[in-house]
């Protein structure tokens, strides 16, 4: 089983301390394989294609009463992700299933003894901004 170590300070476990997310694992522990994963990058890389994604943002144009238009304003959705690269199907996803896709990417990977893409290392992350 995969387990990402909530190294982000994102989504549910904001509020609560980590204790009881290591209790949690250690039950798990009992049960099957737990193997802690980094989650570095996960949720800002898209999944089939190991590009870097972006919130998906929608164009929202207003008119005022006199029929003048205002500045196209960005409304961001929350937890949206979009891919960059535009050939990639991946549109629209709800991030953090991204992100639980990636984990067992490289859990998978890790269990095959292979290293981890340089997307997922912060290291390289620069080089995989650009192709
Ligand atoms: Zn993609």
């Amino acid at each position: 089983m995969g387990f990402g170590d909530f190294s982000q300070k994102h989504g549910l476990v904001k509020k609560h301390p980590t204790a009881p997310i290591k209790k949690f694992r250690n039950e798990l522990k009992r049960y099957c394989d737990v193997v802690e994963i980094d989650e570095w990058g996960t949720s800002k890389t898209c999944n089939k294609c190991f590009h870097p994604i972006e919130l998906y943002k929608n164009k929202v144009i207003r008119k005022k009463r006199d029929g003048t238009r205002t500045k196209a304003k960005l409304s961001v959705i929350n937890s949206v992700i979009r891919c960059k690269f535009n050939e990639c199907s991946l549109c629209c996803m709800d991030r953090d299933i991204n992100a639980c896709k990636n984990i067992l990417f490289l859990l998978q990977l890790q269990k095959a003894g292979k290293k981890r893409p340089q997307c997922f290392t912060p290291k390289n992350m620069n080089e995989c901004d650009t192709p």
